[in-house]
């Protein structure tokens, strides 16, 4: 079987129960099994394959995990169960826990009784840095004994935060903020805003892709597909400099109102503070003002080395640079980096961004995964 440990620090009171049945649930959903319980303050899966393993490493809420082997409480057999499976080994390094506060011997005394023990039977000494860390836990009726810590992600489950609408874009940033904000307990929607003529047309593209490796994470999402044929239209009228504002805070009033139908309270972005024109403080501003929900955005302070690396990390980084139709890239070329709300309000008048906004959530498609 497999012990799984969480990160107790952010565990104090009631949070606990709750954060504990969210973690087993996504353990569940995550390795397709219920042959998982709950024991004093750990996490026991009862299938030790390949397939667990990896499905375990992108669990949030898992400090780390190992296969775990359980031995009747009784100090000769944990001896000579060491003893079988080290040989060969030349360092080792015990972390014993005693978890059952009633056993006779300290964590310190047994690590020390069974250092003595394997120098004795197989010449081990004990290293600072060994070639074996071996976690023993001292608990009611057994002793279980990890040979390899595996870490897990950390943070904290899924869906536990409760829900956000990601603005998801299918380049590289949207998917990474996906990904921050998930570690963080939240269970992601999300929008895509596309110029086809027909939201089917999605499905075919990188973009189904791309929320198909997201919800390895998640278990279950939502997609909301949305044209922008509508704004295209109408932003011709509008002054050119402001046209990649206005596309914005269209994406935000017409994702505003999803995230409401959804009972969501805010919406995800991958924007960067001045990695694009659109992205400066003024116009990052101008853009909130499109909404009354929180906007978050994981990815504020990171240079793009930083989200690279955690793209590729993820799996998401051989789909976000595919090829795509990608709608700012209809969009003018060079923007005004210091909009004023005051004239991009006027604009909106000029062009009924209303109206716009309203028609448009007229045509929107949801796929559901699973
Ligand atoms: P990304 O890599 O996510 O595309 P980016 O650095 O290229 O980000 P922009 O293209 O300016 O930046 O977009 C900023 C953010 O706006 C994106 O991270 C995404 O959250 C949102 N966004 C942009 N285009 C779309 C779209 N077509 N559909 C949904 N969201 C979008
Ligand atoms: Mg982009």
């Amino acid at each position: 079987m497999i012990v799984v440990h969480y990160s107790e620090i952010a565990l104090k009171g009631k949070n606990r129960p709750l954060f504990e049945k969210k973690l087993v649930e996504n353990i569940k959903k995550a390795i397709g099994s219920d042959k998982v319980r709950r024991v004093t303050g750990r996490i026991f899966v009862y299938k030790d394959d390949n397939d667990t393993i990896n499905s375990l490493k992108k669990v949030f809420g898992i400090a780390w995990f190992g296969k775990a082997y359980k031995l009747d409480r009784d100090e000769g057999l944990l001896k000579n169960f060491l003893r079988e499976n080290l040989k060969g080994i030349k360092t080792v390094k015990f972390n014993v826990k005693r978890h059952d506060k009633n056993y006779p011997k300290t964590s310190w005394e047994l690590n020390l009784e069974l250092l003595k023990f394997l120098k004795r039977e197989l010449g081990i000494l004990f290293s600072k840095n060994p070639e074996k860390i071996i976690e023993i836990e001292i608990l009611e009726d057994s002793f279980l004994v990890v040979f390899e810590k595996i870490k897990g992600p950390g943070g904290l489950p899924v869906g536990i935060s409760g829900k956000v609408l990601v603005l998801l874009s299918g380049g590289i940033d949207s998917a990474v903020a996906s990904y921050m904000i998930m570690k963080r307990g939240c269970l992601p929607y999300y929008v895509h805003f596309h110029s086809f003529p027909n939201n089917k047309d999605v499905y075919n593209t990188k973009i189904l892709e791309l929320v198909k490796k997201l919800v390895e994470y998640s278990y279950n999402t939502k997609l909301f597909l949305v044209p922008t044929y509508y704004f295209q239209a109408e932003a011709l009228k509008a002054n050119r400099k402001l046209e990649m504002i206005l596309f914005r805070r269209f994406m935000f009033k017409v994702s505003s109102e999803i995230a409401k139908r959804e009972g969501i309270k805010a919406l995800v972005t991958g924007d960067n503070i001045g990695q694009v024109a659109s992205q400066t403080i003024e116009n990052l501003y101008v853009v909130d003002k499109a909404t009354d929900l929180l906007v978050l955005r994981p990815l504020l302070t990171y240079n793009k080395e930083e989200i690279i690396d955690i793209a590729k990390n993820i799996g998401t980084y051989d789909i976000s640079i595919k090829e795509y139709k990608d709608c700012c890239s209809i969009i003018a070329r060079h923007p005004s980096t210091r909009a004023s709300l005051e004239e991009v309000l006027k604009e909106e008048e000029k062009i009924s961004m209303e109206k716009i906004v309203e028609k448009t959530l007229n045509e929107i498609d949801v796929v559901e995964f699973p």
